[in-house]
């Protein structure tokens, strides 16, 4: 990365307390932002750290003039706030895209999009498919991933279904999807059968299959002969993710210079 603006963009995680699966996606996220020639810094906090102590830091960061992105890796210990520390993080360093999707079925102007959204999006552009005019089914309604990825896809100008636990027939929506989107946390939820020929399948998935090995949300084996393109787990998504952290850590860094 050049210097061009006389500083590179900065990118500091926070974490508290020892969740392991939290640990190995920071690890990840700092190996990648230095390879890629961020300024990144992680701070790690004890997970008695209160939820004052947090905020403190993140008013530091706030105030810190180097620092473009901040991201404090979920979940934090019960006894903090989740919702006071995302609001602490100022707008324009907010790389986790919470702030620019906080009204809801919009993405504040101005503001990125949250990193595993923005993945989904960025996949399914790069097999060349357009998304406009297609049916697209995301399965699943959670704030982090299904919400955000469904308005993503309806400003992409998709016709968007979005199913969860209470969706009937998914099975018959899915064989009308052109596009789906699995972010369920549960394996098999999308079947060789269920998909209509040549859809593209983005599986956001993380789980851990009977034979102990990581799957997604998605049948692989039963979906890829079936489907245009499909993305597999472990890969796809996941270290896409990792990719979008850096592009928005970019951009609100572009944001911060060319002010
Ligand atoms: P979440 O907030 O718990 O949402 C799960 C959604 O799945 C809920 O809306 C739920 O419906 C729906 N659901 C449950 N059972 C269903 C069923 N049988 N049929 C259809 N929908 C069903 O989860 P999340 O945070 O969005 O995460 C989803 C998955 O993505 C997890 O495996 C997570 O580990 C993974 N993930 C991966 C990445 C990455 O970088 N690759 C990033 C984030 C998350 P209700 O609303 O009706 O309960």
């Amino acid at each position: 990365m050049d210097e061009t603006y006389g500083r590179r963009p900065g990118l500091t995680v926070i974490i508290v307390g020892e969740d392991p699966a939290s640990q190995v996606y920071v690890r990840n996220k700092e190996v990648n932002a230095i390879k890629v020639g961020l300024v990144s810094e992680v701070i790690r906090m004890p997970e008695q750290t209160t939820q004052e102590e947090l905020l403190a830091v993140i008013d530091r960061l706030n105030a810190d003039a180097t620092v473009d992105g901040i991201l404090v890796q979920l979940p934090v210990p019960k006894h903090i706030d989740k919702d006071a520390v995302i609001a602490a993080v100022a707008p324009d360093k907010d790389v986790d895209g919470f702030f620019g999707m906080k009204s809801g079925f919009t993405l504040k102007h101005g503001y990125v999009a949250p990193c595993t959204p923005r993945a989904c999006i960025h996949l399914i552009k790069t097999t060349g498919e357009t998304i406009e005019g297609k049916h697209a089914l995301v399965v699943g309604r959670g704030e982090l991933v299904g919400k955000p990825v469904a308005t993503l896809l309806l400003n992409e100008n998709a016709t968007v279904t979005i199913a969860h636990s209470r969706t009937r027939n998914l099975g018959e929506i899915a064989r009308t999807a052109d596009i789906i989107i699995a972010a369920v946390g549960k394996p098999n939820i999308i079947t060789g059968d269920m998909v209509k020929p040549g859809a593209v399948l983005i599986d956001v998935g993380i789980n851990r299959g009977a034979d102990g090995k990581l799957c997604g949300d998605i049948n692989f084996s039963g979906a890829e002969p079936v489907a245009g393109w499909i993305t597999p787990v472990p890969g796809g998504v996941g270290p896409m993710t990792i990719a979008m952290l850096i592009r928005n850590t970019l951009d609100c860094y572009l944001n911060h210079v060319r002010l």
